[in-house]
């Protein structure tokens, strides 16, 4: 969903409410995970001439488990706050500056989502893994090799 933050930039006090879904268009396989169900939820608001965006974003994330390889589904939700202004003159991560006024909200909350996710991906924390001679699943039981 893309706002046009014309109208709140230019008057304080303004905002726009947040609630969608972004397409699964958006969304597809990205660093080998696959999100889906991806829900927006927050509001974009001119306070005292600072222009905030707030959002929790749920979704689920489908993916392979690192050491055993099965899929699995895990929800997560999360908070995100930004500052977003038309231009800044120093370098500050904090600040989202924005372009032709107007901002890709899908785009920044698939961003922000994917830098919450783990590196790791593991199906649980106690992943026995599978063994390296046979591959036998050894969360479903020991296989009988020496290891
Ligand atoms: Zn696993
Ligand atoms: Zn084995």
């Amino acid at each position: 969903m893309v706002i046009d933050l014309k109208p709140i930039y230019d008057a304080e006090g303004q905002s726009v409410e947040l609630d969608y879904r972004v397409s699964e268009e958006r969304l597809g396989e990205i660093k080998g995970c696959v999100l889906e169900d991806f829900s927006v939820k927050g509001k974009v608001y001119n306070r005292a001439g600072i222009v905030h965006l707030n959002f929790s974003a749920a979704f689920t994330l489908k993916a392979e488990c690192d050491r055993c390889l099965k899929p699995f589904d895990r929800d997560y939700f999360f908070d995100f706050k930004h500052i977003l202004v038309r231009t800044v003159n120093t370098d500050n991560d904090e600040y989202i500056v924005t372009q032709g006024d107007s901002i890709d909200v899908d785009e920044l909350a698939v961003q922000d989502a994917l830098l919450q996710i783990p590196t790791k991906l593991l199906c649980k924390e106690d992943c026995k893994g599978l063994c390296y001679i046979c591959g036998a699943d050894l969360n479903l039981g020991e296989c009988g090799c020496e290891r």
